[in-house]
């Protein structure tokens, strides 16, 4: 079986009520059989998100989640707490919170662990820095990431992994067909062995995707779908990534 494709919008730290209107606009995009849609607003917004999606094909998702189920942790969110308010998956170690927030693969792997245990799935970011590019250290980094992350009991129907060149995310820079092509060969082939169904595992590409290098970047082997940030803001482009899945 073929990993599903998935488009799955990052709106981070942006959006409000009226910008639900986009799933509207959205919901006339019918993703193509096999393909899936999620968009991943800010927390405020995932349980109105839900509701204006019902009905739809559009799935909606959290940015992150607490490791605990609950307790003394002020400003976090649970993973039970993003699936009663209507998510379905969980961003989790995205380079912005590993930055921002000191993520490491460990802690990324206990949020995965408690994003399963609560019914989601989650979606692990991976990717170098563009000095640990410029060093040669790409593989070997991802490759720390893949092993660090991914919790025990990680497989096809509860984990997407999403390669995400930290250089590329915002700049409009992606890398070039074969260097995706290298690393999304390279986590296929780190799958294989721990996980039990690797090859139906979907693996995202992320940094700089917009509706004129989608299709593109959606022919390579073991690209499965996108990551998409500031493309992912408004209908008309996300629509027309959704369009190349
Ligand atoms: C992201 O932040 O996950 C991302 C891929 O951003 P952008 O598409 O804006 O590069």
């Amino acid at each position: 079986m073929a990993p599903r494709k998935l488009a799955a919008g990052n709106w981070k730290m942006n959006g409000d009520r009226a910008a639900l209107a986009q799933i509207d606009a959205l919901a006339a995009a019918q993703p193509a059989p096999g393909c899936d849609v999620l968009i991943c607003p800010p927390a405020t917004l995932i349980q109105p998100m839900a509701a204006r999606a019902a009905g739809t094909s559009i799935a909606v998702g959290g940015q992150d989640c607490h490791a605990s189920a609950a307790g003394a942790h002020t400003g976090d969110i649970s993973a039970a707490m993003l699936r009663e308010a209507g998510a379905s998956h969980v961003i989790l170690g995205h380079s912005e919170r590993r930055a921002d927030h000191g993520e490491t693969d460990a802690g990324v792997a206990a949020k995965a662990a408690a994003a399963h245990a609560a019914g989601l799935i989650a979606i692990i970011c991976l990717g170098e820095t563009e000095a640990q590019r410029d060093a040669g250290e790409t593989l070997a980094v991802i490759g720390a990431q893949l092993a660090g992350s991914l919790p025990p009991g990680a497989g096809a129907a509860n984990t997407v992994i999403a390669y995400e060149p930290v250089w590329a995310i915002g700049t409009g820079r992606t890398p070039g067909i074969d260097q995706i092509a290298e690393v999304h060969r390279f986590l296929r082939a780190g799958l294989q062995g721990r996980v039990k169904d690797a090859a139906d595992m979907a693996l995202l590409y992320g940094g700089s995707v917009k509706p004129g290098n989608a299709a593109e970047i959606f022919a390579i082997a073991d690209v499965d779908g996108a990551l998409v940030g500031g493309a992912s803001l408004k209908a008309e482009d996300f629509g027309g990534i959704i369009a190349a899945l």
